[in-house]
């Protein structure tokens, strides 16, 4: 897709206002802590509810955008890295599900912590 599309059919984009603009505070802090490690280009973060209740987020592939649901970001910190950190591996280097890898499988089932989020991320971004 050469278009940046900013909508996407799964997904209902919430308008900015000051309480989305904490919820995605809340995934541009782990963008951030991504970077301090990591050189990664800016990704556009949309955030909303999910048509689908199962999808914690979606990302374009090598595209620079994620949409992160409103319920990811309140499981928490560490669940919410996780699908983050999941999305970026997505956008920026099209990376696709691995079953055997623990932070791209295609269902979350174990919250790493950051330092094995971080570990896994670099992986992949200095391939
Ligand atoms: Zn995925």
């Amino acid at each position: 897709m050469t278009r940046k599309n900013k909508i996407t059919k799964e997904f209902k984009n919430y308008q900015m206002n000051s309480d989305v603009y904490k919820l995605r505070k809340e995934v541009m802090n782990l963008i951030y802590e991504v970077k301090e490690v990591y050189d990664i280009p800016r990704i556009d973060v949309r955030i909303g509810e999910s048509k689908n209740c199962n999808t914690l987020g979606i990302a374009r592939l090598n595209n620079n955008i994620i949409w992160i649901a409103e319920y990811t970001i309140n499981k928490g910190i560490d669940f919410l890295r996780n699908v983050v950190y999941h999305e970026l591996l997505h956008t920026i280097y099209g990376v696709d599900h691995d079953e055997k890898c623990p932070l791209m499988q295609s269902r979350l089932e174990n919250i790493l912590t950051k330092q094995e989020c971080l570990d896994i991320f670099g992986k992949y971004a200095n391939q």
